[in-house]
Parts: C-alpha cells; structure tokens; sequence
C-alpha cells in the first residue's frame, strides 16, 4: 500500500512535519489499512497541510476545528480510520474546547499534534506552547505567558491513550502512531516538530538535549495515571514515549445507545411520517 501521492509539500527544509508525515504513512501502512479507508483532518497552519499530502480521504478543515469534523466522520463511518491532525495553536488554543470535550468522549479517533512552540504559518508568533520568555513578533520583551501542559491537561481530562514522541524519533514515532490507532478510544500524541524557520530556540538540538525517554525511566508503567501524571510534572512534561494508556474504558461508540451495527452511512435511517409526526410532538 502507497500512501504517498504526488502532492509535493510546500514545508521548509527541515521542518518536523516531513517525519510525522513519513511516520503516519508508515504506521497505516504497517497497520494493514487500505488508502480508502483512512481519512485525515486538519486544522490550519503549516501542519495542516498534511491532509493534502497523503495518499487517503483528506479533510484541511478551518482554524481549531479538525476534532469536530473528524468526530463527524468517524460516527457517520466507524468503519474509517480517522486522524486528526494540527499544530499546538490549532489544538491547544483556538481549538482547545475541541479536545478537551473529544479526550472526555473517548471517541476512537487518533489525534496529532505537530507542536513547535510557534505559529509557523503566520510568520513566527508566540503560541499557547511557548516557553515564558520566548521572544517572538509578538512577544518582542519575552513572553509573560506559561505554556499550557498539555500531557497533564489531557490526563485530567480523562485521555485513555496519551504519548508523546520527537520528528527526530522516526521509529518511536511510527510506532506510536500505530499504537494510538489500534487503540479503542480517543488517542492523543503530541510531536515535537521544530519549526527551523521560525523559532530557533526549541531547535533538534535542544530537543535532543531536553528530552527524557520514557523507556529509560526503571519501572516505569504507562497504565499508572498517578505515575504518569508525576513524572510528567517532574519532568516539565519533556518526555517522549507511551504517557498513559487505560485499555479498559470503553469508547463512545460502543455506549452510544441504539448506535447501528453497520456503519451508519449505511443504515436505513428512513422512517414513517407518523413515525417523524411522533418525534417532533416530542419537541413541541
Ligand atoms: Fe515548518 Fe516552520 Fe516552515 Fe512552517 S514555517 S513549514 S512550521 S519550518
């Protein structure tokens, strides 16, 4: 299976996007699934040009608003594997209800987040992932802002499958993307994706230098929300690898009452006017 098509990405050189692209090719590929049975959904900014640059269904929906749209799809087809995917001001700003209330519903989708710190697209502003006292454009004496702890955030608000990985990291990446996928439930991973161009402050380099592997820690149990909570915490939420995975709670199309056993694109959903008369004295 190709999921590559012949759309040339528009990225700078270098910029982190290439590897996630490269990684949910592979990880899809590995997985067994068929380019007419994926779709991807993205949000706004550089990253958001991912959908255009795969070879499946593709959705580039508007400003922090990939999550409602891929929810849509994914409970009008379950049949589809669904990813969305965006950048840290898509998800974690304008788009933070979005996932907040997607993470709690537990819908089974994967959801990935291209996280660089920075708004690339619109030329290099501080983000809700910005360190305090990041300079940007926008941020000209240093940011008063503290990043948003979105691996907490997420814990908190009740993610069953929650890992982060580095564009450097192509292996683990592809590997958590295929985890996340299989899933049953809402997956989130979060990328660190340098923007080369813009923010030369969280560069590979200090990537490289500031990231703590989950793997290396001795005893370290991903099935602990207790533990992954404290050791993101004691780690500022710089660690990559598998954060958190609760395989028992069920997904929000297994407790849908009455959801069909077929995909619902393909159920009868006709019914009789007295049938529909009925509904709507309901609402009356
Ligand atoms: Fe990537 Fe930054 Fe270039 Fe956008 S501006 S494509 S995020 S390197």
């Amino acid at each position: 299976k190709d999921f590559r098509n012949s759309v040339k990405p528009n990225w700078c050189p270098g910029c982190g996007d290439f590897s996630v692209q490269a990684a949910i090719q592979r990880a899809v590929a590995n997985i067994g699934i068929e380019p007419h049975e994926l779709v991807v959904v993205s949000g706004i900014g550089c990253s958001g040009r991912i959908s255009g640059y795969i070879n499946s269904y593709g959705v580039h929906g508007i400003h922090g608003r990939a999550l409602p749209i891929a929810q849509g799809v994914k409970m009008a087809n379950k049949d589809l594997t669904v990813i969305a995917a965006g950048g840290d001001g898509d998800g974690f700003a304008i788009g933070m209800g979005h996932t907040i209330h997607a993470i709690r519903r537990n819908i089974d989708i994967t959801y990935i987040v291209m996280d660089n710190h920075i708004y690339g697209l619109t030329k290099g502003q501080t983000s809700p992932r910005s360190d305090f006292g990041f300079k940007t454009k926008s941020t000209p004496k240093g940011s008063i802002e503290h990043s948003i702890h979105a691996m907490e955030m997420a814990l908190t608000a009740g993610a069953t499958f929650v890992a982060q990985s580095f564009s450097s990291d192509l292996k683990e990446l592809t590997s958590l993307i295929e985890a996340g996928i299989k899933h049953k439930g809402f997956s989130l991973i979060n990328v660190f994706s340098p923007c080369v161009t813009y923010n030369k402050v969280n560069t590979y380099d200090w990537f490289k230098e500031n990231l703590k592997k989950l793997d290396d820690i001795e005893g370290y149990d991903p099935s602990n929300r207790n533990m992954a909570m404290q050791v993101l915490m004691e780690n500022h939420g710089l660690v990559t690898g598998l954060i958190y995975q609760n395989k028992e709670q069920k997904s929000y199309q297994e407790l849908v009452h009455g959801y069909s056993e077929k995909p619902l694109v393909y159920a009868d959903l006709k019914i009789s006017e007295e049938k529909f008369n009925e509904l709507v004295k309901e609402f009356m």
